[in-house]
């Protein structure tokens, strides 16, 4: 009898909650050592992942190096150093502001405060994947609203999907992976319209580049009181991708909530002392600036002759139209050593999505372009 009990137990297996099930991989865009290994390549350009082609400030260096002696201790779990700077530079109080292991760590933080089985969260589309991770991660709805034809946003469809059910709305401005933005008075209107029950998560991991006039990276609306949490990364301008570290700003009530469910040394030593170098270093953050504004122009100065359409970028990235052939044109540019995205993962075939490089990579890539996006005899 036991025996049998036990044999019938083993064919029953832990069921793994159901919610998982509607959770995608994330495809991260390919690392240089894969195709470098794949292809016996020795020098690989990627254009992927919208990291910084300069790299991180030399001051980052050096203020890894000086810490490596202390890596046997916990981390500040209260990240205390970094919190003061930041708000000395952003103008809020550190209570104000929590830092994450990369922004990836605060939207499902967001996720797991806020929603409930069978709440929704409104994402557009197309725009970052790790909103619906989080969504998914708690059992929640994931309510897709379009951008209209040239990628832009449309606040009056974006209000229309709001039920009693919406807890999250997700806007990331200016966008990933299309660089179209939210202009200000857009934020405006869908602020004023929101629910009382909403809570929005503006997604500002690109706003350092973003030159609109109208642009807002939407501080200015939780110094007014709105309920907005406020996503920043160090994985682009501030070239600390490898690290994994980024942080929200909210109202302290917001912020508070978000502590409760965070992991307390989520965000390690090293990375903390790197971002504290990093904001130090505004030499190092202009021209990193300067290097994307130049390879955007290049870019798309390039795209122009082509004959490409492309849509008009806030970001580090451009996303390019090539017709049918785009999965085939990416998949050249890859035997060559030259990694960008596909927009197949966006629904978007025939595009894709090409962040900007150094000069000498952006010329490269233009090169092959040329060849490939020639017509075939
Ligand atoms: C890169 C990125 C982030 C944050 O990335 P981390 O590396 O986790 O800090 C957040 N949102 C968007 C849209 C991004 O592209």
């Amino acid at each position: 009898m036991i025996a049998r009990s036990f044999m019938m137990s083993m064919e029953k297996k832990p069921l793994a909650r159901k919610t998982i099930q509607n959770i995608n991989p994330y495809i991260p865009g390919k690392p240089i050592w894969e195709l470098q290994e794949e292809l016996g390549l020795s020098e690989v350009i990627k254009l992927a992942s919208n990291e910084n082609p300069l790299g991180a400030s030399p001051r980052v260096r050096d203020a890894i190096t000086a810490s490596v002696a202390n890596i046997h201790r916990y981390p500040d779990a209260g990240t205390w150093a970094l919190r003061q700077k930041l708000a000395a530079q952003l103008a809020t109080t550190p209570e104000q502001l929590i830092v994450t292991n990369g922004g990836d760590e605060l939207i499902t933080l967001v996720a797991e405060t806020f929603l409930e089985p069978g709440d929704e969260m409104i994402i557009v589309s197309p725009s970052f994947s790790e909103y619906e991770f989080g969504a998914h991660l708690m059992g929640a709805q994931v309510i897709t609203v379009p951008l209209d034809n040239q990628f832009r946003f449309n606040p009056a469809t974006i209000l229309g999907a709001v039920t009693a059910h919406t807890k999250i709305l997700c806007l990331c401005s200016p966008n990933n992976p299309t660089g179209t933005y939210l202009p200000k008075s857009d934020l405006q209107y869908i602020m004023d319209r929101l629910p009382k029950h909403v809570i929005v998560l503006f997604d500002a991991a690109y706003s350092h580049y973003a030159t609109a006039a109208d642009y807002t990276n939407g501080l200015e609306f939780i110094r007014e009181g709105y309920p907005l949490i406020v996503l920043q990364t160090f994985s682009k301008i501030y070239g600390l991708a490898g690290l994994r570290i980024g942080y929200g700003v909210a109202s302290e009530e917001l912020i508070r909530s978000l502590l409760k469910v965070k992991e307390p040394f989520s965000v390690n030593a090293l990375a903390q002392v790197a971002a504290c170098a990093a904001l130090e270093d505004q030499e190092h953050f202009q021209l990193s600036l300067q290097v994307n504004s130049q390879g955007r122009d290049q870019l798309c100065h390039a795209f122009e002759e082509l004959g490409l359409s492309f849509i008009k970028t806030m970001s580090n990235f451009v996303l390019v139209e090539l017709g049918s052939q785009a999965k085939d044109i990416y998949e050249q540019l890859m035997k060559q050593g030259i990694i960008v995205r596909y927009g197949g993962t966006w629904n978007l075939p025939h595009h894709v999505r090409i962040s900007v490089g150094t000069k000498a990579e952006n010329a490269r890539l233009i090169d092959h372009l040329t060849n490939l996006s020639r017509p075939r005899a």
